[in-house]
């Protein structure tokens, strides 16, 4: 018979209250969780986790169909959570933000992102005025990553 791994007893709650959308970057993932459940003491959230974090909630003119899916996601999850709080992400070297695929970046990354992050949080303050969005900016440094709330 295969062995069962169990993970450590939590309390559980029927739903979390907490939406998070952050880049699936694999260098960021144990920092995001470090930050999500030591920092913000976050142990249930609701999560998407895709390149580029919560940009595609911002392509409905360059990618209408992304987007429509995207928030498709993400009402969904709305739905099952009935969040009080959204925790946006972005991170420093975003390789989906550099990429430049499907749009052109202009000038600085970092503006961009902030620039994006902005507009979303604008737009989840507009659907869902019940929530609070916050925003914060990750960057590596030898080994670590800095959180910075914007
Ligand atoms: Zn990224």
């Amino acid at each position: 018979m295969a062995e069962l791994y169990r993970t450590a007893p939590l309390e559980t709650t029927e739903r979390a209250a907490t939406v998070v959308v952050h880049c699936s970057d694999p260098r960021y993932q144990p920092h995001f969780h470090d930050f999500l459940r030591q920092h913000l003491k976050l142990d249930h959230y609701a999560l998407v986790a895709v390149p580029g974090g919560s940009q595609f909630l911002t392509l409905a003119e360059y990618l209408p169909k992304f987007s429509w899916v995207g928030w498709r996601w993400f009402k969904f999850l709305v739905g099952i959570t009935r969040p009080e709080r959204f925790i946006l992400i972005a991170h420093d070297d975003c390789l989906w933000y550099k990429d430049g695929r499907f749009w052109s970046p202009a000038g600085d990354l970092r503006q961009q992102q902030v620039r994006d992050l902005a507009g979303v949080r604008a737009e989840l303050a507009e659907r869902f005025p019940a929530a609070r969005v916050e925003l914060y900016y990750a960057r590596l440094h030898d080994g670590r990553a800095a959180f910075e709330a914007l």
